[in-house]
């Protein structure tokens, strides 16, 4: 059984390939298709085999899955898209109504683009994809899965802004928290390691890449998470500053005279890491901060201290503390940002092991000196697998 995992993104398609056999998955090819409608497009394919990477012209997604399926039949990795199991289309917002994955069929694929105003930069794409493979493929059965869906098990209490109720209820503003297909995957991770069910450990997971998010889980559901209504809010991220006082916002446009537009690309894009010391890639600012840059000190600083905010808020509403899971390009590739984290959380419990941290080789390595009462994991994070297992476990009966 072949599946396929698809994640489209504004101007890229990514993609894996899966073989699924008596529950192993194995990986077949992956790759993207990147800068798709620029002048060139670069196109990267990796299989056990071998890979290629090339620029060409790719005008559209379809285009892109077109070629994705060309490379794929040219290297006889597979017949054709018609022969696959089933292919999953990673889904950004699936706002209320979509609590878990779907089926797509013409009444899901209205949803999604219903919920378009909540996620203008995502979930059009998200369609896109969609579109082009029902259109390839017509008798695959296509499957979303929402990055959304994971936090729909919050409480009210979690998932309201204290602000007028009718915003709620006729503008749908909550929060409604992203990566969750990372999270939820932390978390089976986290519970398969402990060698426990999820149902008995109380975990916070940390998805630390460009854009960053914190989950608390109880009993594998979540309880809280870091991001909101969009994805800007929570903890710092690359070129987002995650938490603000929203007073900011309206003193922007009262007294800077800046418009909508402008404190849009303020708040996503010239804030967080990037906003303090010019520049938001975790490798460049632990450089700077080897060659003695004090504001890259100081980035790294306000990121790892909202970070143990966060985990010191989590655990008081968790009531307790089991595992704590370091993932994402950061949260898995820096030994500087757990450091930096779990330093004087000794008293929750947390107690890593200089050198276990330096030495992340495995998919999941556990950081802590085990005398502490927090098992610490730095995973790898793996959103494509939890994509193809939740299809397997929507078709198992
Ligand atoms: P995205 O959110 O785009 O998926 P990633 O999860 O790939 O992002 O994370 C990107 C971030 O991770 C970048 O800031 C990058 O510098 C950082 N990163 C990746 N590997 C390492 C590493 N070994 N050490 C420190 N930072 C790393």
């Amino acid at each position: 059984m072949k599946i396929l995992v698809i994640n489209c993104g504004s101007s890229s398609v990514k993609f894996k390939l899966f073989q699924v056999a008596g529950g192993d998955f194995s990986v077949l090819a992956a790759g993207l298709v990147e800068r798709i409608g620029e002048s060139t497009s670069r196109l990267k394919l990796s299989w056990p085999g071998g890979e290629i990477e090339d620029d060409r012209r790719v005008t559209s997604h379809h285009r892109a899955l077109e070629t994705i399926e060309e490379l794929l039949v040219d290297r006889q990795i597979l017949p054709d898209f018609s022969s696959l199991y089933a292919i999953a289309h990673r889904v950004v917002h699936g706002g209320e109504k979509f609590q878990r994955p779907v089926v797509i069929d013409d009444e899901v694929t209205a949803a999604i683009k219903a919920l378009i105003p909540l996620a203008p930069l995502h979930n059009p794409y998200n369609l896109d994809g969609i579109e082009a493979l029902r259109e390839k493929a017509p008798r695959v059965r296509q499957v979303a899965v929402f990055d959304t869906a994971f936090h729909q098990a919050m409480p009210e209490s979690s998932y309201l802004y204290p602000l007028p109720y009718d915003l709620y209820q006729s503008h749908g503003v909550r929060r409604y928290g992203f990566h969750g297909i990372s999270h939820g995957y932390l978390v089976k991770t986290a519970a398969g390691f402990m060698g426990r069910p999820a149902g008995d450990l109380c975990i916070i997971t940390l998805h630390l890449g460009n854009g960053a998010s914190a989950a608390a889980v109880r009993n594998g559901k979540c309880v809280d998470t870091s991001m909101g209504l969009t994805p800007l809010e929570g903890l710092v991220m690359g070129t987002r500053g995650g938490d603000l006082d929203p007073g900011i916002l309206l003193y922007l446009e009262r007294e800077c005279g800046l418009d909508g537009d402008r404190i849009d690309e303020i708040l996503n894009r010239e804030s967080g890491l990037k906003g303090i010391c010019g520049e938001n890639d975790v490798r460049e600012i632990l450089a700077k901060i080897a060659a003695g840059d004090e504001r890259a000190e100081l980035a790294l600083e306000i990121f790892c201290r909202r970070i143990k905010k966060y985990i010191g808020a989590y655990t008081a509403l968790l009531g307790r503390l089991d595992v704590l899971v370091f993932a994402g390009g950061i949260g898995f590739g820096s030994s500087y940002v757990r450091r930096q984290v779990c330093t004087g959380l000794e008293h929750l419990g947390l107690r890593l092991d200089p050198g276990a941290n330096e030495s992340c080789r495995a998919k999941i390595n556990p950081v802590d000196d085990g005398r502490g009462s927090v098992r610490i994991l730095a995973v790898e994070t793996d959103e494509e697998l939890e994509m193809a297992r939740q299809v397997i476990a929507l078709s198992s009966p």
